[in-house]
């Protein structure tokens, strides 16, 4: 059946809708009557707060409700979940109730009279004004309670609340995964905030050059590279501005944002001019520098006057954009933090320590802002090669006998090989993926530099299925050992199950299905001088 109310402009609406008894309907609004009568349910529902279209959800859910007191008025919180999940109903009732109250707190009042969580049989989730549809599949996992559902809510602020006026690109996925899941974790601990941050640039070292694009042409998700930017560099985006104005001014920014554009539709433009009157930082060079451009600040230092006592030091980022950048300085006899603006070409400050040779420089070392990461600093992972084009396609020794269309159709996104050319004429960047036993995997992986706790996935047996990311000589190198008897449909399962681990350095399969998997850890990139 196929159900499409649009209305060509935001307005509230009525809605009834009869089934028979066992099923129950839900959309978008307050639930105010159900009533069973000659074996047919009537529900009615009111829709007091504009919206462009009407979802309707019909299906057989136990429906469990609470009331809480919001700031302006008390709030439905409502769960439609089947069977296998009504046990976890209050739960989540409860974490509406926490993450309502936290988000009223900090951007305003929240703007609908109900909040709906609704088990989905589809594998797909869906955020909607005062409802979201999740997956009956993974309700029950914790990143869902702890990241996917405060997402959604947030978004009753922020993409439904105000909607997106894309003149200048989609704000509302940034700024949304930026306050809920980003800030739900930076309230637990910095230094998951800060992996999270590092794992944003680390997303984004693994996106092809042409296939970026900027802020302003962020509409939707679709893939690895747009996501990347609309949701990564779009947080990272709220970050650096957070960092520039102060913590208080942006939260004092949000509550205004909020006030003045409720229920209407506002630009990156909009935010920049309401975020003005709240410091004196001139946000609309910031701005121009982030939104409407491409690449990142590649940063390095040097000595650029080196003779005592007028010692000077410059920092380049190879492009001009503007940002508050954290420099450490130590040396033998003493260490100094700063915060410098970053803009312009380049930067030159007088470097005042007493002894040159013992000095270490470090520059953004928390990863606070929006760049591309030194050599030094990447840390392999399985995703580098889901989303990775012109990969050269190695087969040492194998039962598989085409491994390479085996691995394109169920570990890659794209399924474009690169030739197999000599070395010199291969850009470092493009990576390289190497089938082979366990023996040859294991020679290929001593050679890498970048696998420091290699010792982690040891011992290998012969009958493992192992994946390794790393770097082999500055080239992305994916290692993949199979166990000696292999089929083509096992191999399949195996690599279709490697989708899963993206995020991981190596991940290892034994024949009783056990997997382990495991990060490289992150190193310092230092000048010195
Ligand atoms: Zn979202």
């Amino acid at each position: 059946r196929l159900w499409y109310p649009f209305f060509n402009r935001p307005s509230t609406a009525h809605l009834t809708i009869k089934t028979i008894v066992g099923l129950r309907a839900i959309a978008p609004g307050l639930p105010i009557a159900y009533t069973e009568r000659d074996g047919y349910a009537i529900t009615t529902l009111e829709i007091t707060t504009p919206i462009l279209g009407l979802d309707l959800m019909i299906g057989r859910w136990q429906v469990q409700q609470k009331f809480m007191s919001g700031r302006k008025e008390k709030i439905l919180l409502q769960t439609y979940f089947d069977k296998v999940n009504a046990g976890i109903a209050k739960e989540y009732l409860d974490l509406c109730e926490r993450y309502i109250h936290f988000y009223e707190n900090l951007i305003g009042t929240y703007p609908y009279s109900s909040f709906t969580v609704v088990s989905s049989p589809f594998p797909t989730g869906l955020g909607m004004p005062s409802l979201t549809y999740i997956s009956e599949k993974i309700l029950k996992y914790p990143f869902i309670k702890t990241r996917s559902l405060p997402h959604e809510i947030v978004h009753n602020w922020f993409g439904n609340g105000i909607r997106v006026d894309y003149s200048s690109g989609n704000w509302s996925e940034g700024l949304t995964t930026y306050l809920a899941d980003y800030w739900q974790v930076e309230l637990a601990s910095e230094d998951e905030a800060k992996e999270m941050r590092y794992g944003w640039l680390r997303n984004y070292a693994s996106i092809t050059d042409g296939d970026e694009k900027s802020l302003q042409a962020f509409t939707t998700r679709h893939h690895t590279a747009s996501s990347t930017i609309g949701y990564g560099k779009s947080a990272m985006f709220f970050h650096m501005l957070r960092k520039s104005i102060g913590n208080e001014p942006f939260i004092n920014c949000l509550k205004d944002f909020w006030l003045t554009y409720r229920y209407q539709s506002a630009s990156f433009h909009d935010i920049r001019d309401t975020c003005q009157t709240h410091t004196n930082i001139n946000l609309t060079v910031f701005f121009d520098s982030w939104i409407p451009t491409v690449g990142a600040p590649k940063l390095s230092a040097n000595l650029t006057q080196t003779n005592a006592p007028e010692r000077l030091m410059t920092i380049n980022h190879d492009g001009k954009w503007v940002y508050p950048l954290d420099v450490e300085i130590s040396s033998d006899a003493n260490a100094i933090d700063s915060t410098k603006l970053m803009r312009g070409d380049e930067i030159t400050f007088a470097l005042s320590v007493d002894d040159v040779k013992s000095t270490k420089i470090k520059l953004d070392p928390n990863f606070n802002i929006w760049r591309k990461l030194d050599a030094a600093e990447l840390v392999g992972t399985l995703r580098d090669f889901i989303a990775a084009k012109q990969a050269t396609y190695i087969q040492l020794t194998s039962d598989i006998q085409d491994g390479s269309a085996i691995i394109s159709t169920y570990f890659m996104e794209n399924t474009t090989y690169g030739e197999q050319t000599p070395d010199s004429n291969k850009s470092k960047k493009d990576p390289v993926i190497i089938l082979g036993d366990i023996a040859s995997i294991t020679e290929h992986l001593n050679k890498s530099v970048n696998a420091i706790d290699s010792e982690d996935l040891m011992p290998i047996s012969e009958v493992d299925f192992v994946m390794v990311s790393t770097y082999i000589t500055n080239t992305p190198t994916l290692l993949i050992s199979t166990p000696k008897v292999i089929t083509d449909k096992d191999f399949s399962m195996l690599i279709s199950r490697a989708r899963h681990y993206g995020k991981y350095s190596w991940l290892k399969i034994s024949p009783n299905g056990i997997t382990e998997k495991g990060k490289w850890p992150i190193q310092e990139k230092v000048f010195s001088f």
